[in-house]
């Protein structure tokens, strides 16, 4: 697909810019920042107001939790503020080799390498495992940060149909003359919130002799019996050959990560250019992300609060018709379909105290607009009813908007309205 940049003729770069602009905003698709203030806790300050929180990835609430500030307070008195270069450089300080060890034994696998982030961990990952005699094939839904890489690598790249492994099997099948095959999906995936068919995904990966590559961003420290995600859930860890994820979701803090054999971690050290040619993370970053993995093998009882507070806030949206029957997870999209009508749902809701993010194209397929909506294991029953409240008087306009639309169309002759 040709980026607007392309398209667009104005050889002038502020004209391109300003025309760009100008359709973004006609499409309802123009971006701005919010200013949030105070801690993202189960409740937090939008433009001034305390209103729920209902859109973060601090799933399990730890990005305020006390053991992550008091060890990422302690990390700074010992070794200050910044990695101060490359971990290949000078910024491969000692917290970096006890994150790595634990989440090695976290995962299952031999080893691990922690990457400045997930985006990065994605990019540099699958750039440097394949290149341009080989074919990757990637789930029509996979993150931004595993098309970049994607590219990045100048492989091939077949997307097949979202969790469907006949498509996958199909695609394998005309590409077996391929030099090294690549498999990326997520595991959860981070706008429907459904989860992929790993365990015929790692068969296939198997029968066709290609690489797995799953990314556990949204299923970390929430699936599995320990919290290390899903392929631990479903047991594949010898069948998954890169399991990648980050620390800056469930686990309230930052970096991205894969875990797998000691070989492909030390390739990748050799040839990940987003972790040679990026600093490090700072110390405290690292000892909150070491604090957090205990804290997720301790406290099993997070995950059961979580799971707690979906289950009520899906069975309050589908009495209302909402549908998210589709999600198996913690992310509960409610798809509204047009961007504009979205993000006045978003704004709506804010008025009543709840914030929930629209989520548009191009981060969604077009025509798919959705509020996202994902509860915390820090919220109480009563967060959640006042969500649910809030979600109703919705639901309300949105029908009422429904019918005076009707109305009005229902005034216009029928041929001038197909
Ligand atoms: C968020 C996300 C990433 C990137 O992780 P960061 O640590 O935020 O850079 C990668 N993959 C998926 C599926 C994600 O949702």
């Amino acid at each position: 697909m040709m980026s607007p940049v392309d398209q667009a003729d104005q050889n002038d770069p502020q004209d391109m810019i300003r025309t760009h602009l100008a359709a973004l905003k006609r499409a309802g698709l123009q971006r701005r920042l919010r200013h949030l203030g105070g801690a993202p806790g189960p409740r937090i300050n939008v433009d001034g107001r305390s209103v729920l929180l209902l859109c973060s990835n601090n799933y399990l609430g730890l990005a305020t939790d006390d053991r992550l500030k008091q060890a990422a307070q302690a990390a700074i008195s010992t070794y200050g503020c910044g990695a101060t270069g490359s971990r290949l450089i000078s910024g491969n300080l000692e917290p970096y080799e006890r994150l790595e060890l634990d989440l090695a034994a976290f995962k299952g696998t031999e080893s691990s390498l922690i990457f400045p982030s997930g985006y990065q961990a994605n990019v540099g990952t699958v750039a440097a495992l394949v290149g341009s005699r080989d074919v990757i094939f990637s789930d029509a839904l996979n993150h931004a940060s595993l098309i970049d890489g994607s590219r990045q690598s100048r492989a091939e790249m077949v997307t097949y149909n979202h969790c469907d492994p006949e498509d996958l099997e199909a695609k394998l099948k005309t590409h077996a003359a391929a030099r090294r095959k690549l498999i990326l999906t997520e595991s959860v995936f981070s706008m429907d919130g459904d989860l992929a068919p790993l365990r015929e995904i790692c068969f296939l990966a198997k029968k066709y002799s290609a690489l797995l590559l799953v990314d556990e961003a949204h299923a970390t420290g929430i699936f599995g019996p320990n919290g290390a995600g899903l392929v631990s859930e479903y047991g594949l860890q010898p069948n998954v050959d890169i399991q990648m994820g980050t620390f800056s979701k469930a686990l309230g803090s930052l970096g991205g990560y894969v875990a797998a054999s000691r070989e492909i971690i030390d390739y990748l050290l050799h040839r990940a250019r987003s972790l040679i040619f990026s600093t490090g993370l700072p110390p405290a970053v690292l000892a909150a992300s070491k604090a957090a993995l205990q804290i997720v093998l301790e406290e099993p009882q997070r995950r059961l609060a979580l799971w707690e507070n979906v289950a009520h806030l899906r069975d309050g949206l589908a009495r209302m018709g909402f549908d998210t029957s589709l999600s198996q997870s913690q992310i509960l999209p409610v798809r509204l379909g047009d961007a504009q009508r979205t993000m006045a749902a978003s704004r709506f809701l804010l008025h009543k105290g709840v914030f929930v993010q629209g989520v548009r194209p191009p981060t969604v397929p077009l025509g798919t607009a959705r509020l996202r909506i994902s509860p915390m294991a820090i919220h109480s029953e009563d967060d959640i009813s006042t969500a649910l409240t809030a979600l109703e008087s919705l639901q309300f306009a949105l029908r009422q908007r429904e019918k005076r639309l009707q109305q009005k169309s229902s005034l216009v002759p029928a041929s001038e309205n197909s």
